[in-house]
């Protein structure tokens, strides 16, 4: 069998890639490094227990950082493993510090690379998440797309169609793979808040938890807010407290947290992994940010981007409460299975294309 390895950076990637490794492992010898970039139990090793995913062969504590650092790091300690293990291809996933770490990493060993959730694109530039896609897909030699739309970005970009596959969203099989397990009563919202775009300026803070306060005074209704370490961090360092009506909560495992999602009668969210799970489950979601890279969604009507003011996210949660939303089907099925045979079938050739 031949040897390869895959990246786990952050939660998001336990949870998007647990499926897929499930079949990598019976078709290849699969080493799984994680870069430690999260570390806590409840942000790294719960996804691994509630997905049944077997722990990493490599865990290279790269905790956290500055950017610089973080991907200096994680490129130092990852150039060791494969010196050593001299992978066949190198599979990373999505677009935190991590992933482009990896990415850079194996292509300047002339590594085949593989980026899965390749082509999505937010236009906006000065976010970090979108530095790192744009660099990781251009780096690598295998694009695996979810949509056909993120392929045609990467087509604009001039990157060959023929490195370019279009499979589905892997989120589809991982929701439905799960048994949910929550339920409460009296309704809520669930809110998760933690891109630097929107914590890091204490302005834009400023105004998410304005708007919240605002949302619980009209509709009277718990907000549950996932409180994430830095979101934490970033509410003492500008001295900010939450409005009446917020309770603030650790984050949670999948399992319940997707439970969550599904009981909540609106979900608040600048994560584009809950956008999505949102439109599988068919509950109202709002996009907290000012541009997206999950465009379709919006296209489709089942989310809202909010943008950064507060009447205008008022008028967004009215709306989205008071209609119903159809679970979306655009996302495919069979995902892991069509990685899994693009890279069975295309691997043999990963040497021979050079050319760009
Ligand atoms: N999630 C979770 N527990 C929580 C909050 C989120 O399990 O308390 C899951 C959520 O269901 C989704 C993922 O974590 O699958 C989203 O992670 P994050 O927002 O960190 O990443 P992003 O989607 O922005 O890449």
């Amino acid at each position: 069998m031949k040897k390869i390895i895959t990246c786990i950076g952050i939660r998001p990637d336990i949870i998007r890639l647990s499926q897929i490794i499930k079949k990598l492992d019976n078709n290849f010898e699969n080493l799984i490094v994680d870069s430690g970039q999260h570390y806590d139990y409840n942000l790294n090793k719960i996804f691994y227990d509630q997905l049944g995913v077997r722990l990493p062969d490599y865990n290279l504590n790269i905790k956290s950082g500055t950017h610089a650092s973080q991907v200096a790091r994680l490129m130092i300690e990852f150039e060791k493993v494969l010196m050593k293990e001299l992978p066949e291809f190198v599979i990373v996933l999505g677009d935190n510090n991590s992933s482009l770490g990896f990415a850079l990493a194996t292509a300047k060993m002339n590594i085949p690379l593989v980026h899965i959730e390749s082509g999505m694109r937010s236009k906006n530039w000065f976010m970090p998440e979108e530095k790192n896609r744009k660099i990781i897909d251009h780096l690598a030699d295998m694009n695996i797309c979810y949509l056909p739309e993120h392929k045609n970005n990467l087509l604009r970009e001039g990157l060959n169609p023929r490195r370019s596959w279009v499979v589905g969203n892997p989120i589809i099989e991982v929701v439905q793979s799960v048994k949910l397990s929550f339920s409460q009563e009296k309704p809520f919202y669930l809110v998760t808040c933690h891109r630097a775009e929107n914590i890091e300026l204490k302005q834009n803070l400023e105004i998410i938890l304005q708007f919240l306060g605002k949302l619980y005074s009209h509709y009277n209704t718990e907000i549950k807010f996932i409180l994430m370490p830095k979101t934490k961090i970033m509410m003492e360092k500008y001295e900010l407290k939450f409005p009446e009506g917020i309770n603030p909560i650790p984050p949670q495992g999948f399992i319940e947290f997707l439970g969550m999602e599904k009981e909540a009668d609106l979900v608040l969210t600048d994560s584009g992994t809950v956008v999505e799970e949102c439109a599988i489950l068919g509950t109202p979601c709002l996009t907290i940010r000012e541009s997206t890279e999950r465009v379709d969604l919006i296209e489709l009507g089942v989310n809202t981007l909010t943008g950064l003011d507060v009447d205008q996210m008022l008028e967004s949660a009215t709306l989205a409460l008071s209609r119903d939303i159809e679970p979306v089907l655009h996302y495919g099925k069979n995902i892991a299975d069509k990685i899994c045979n693009i890279l069975i079938g295309n691997s043999l050739n990963f040497h021979k294309k050079a050319d760009r």
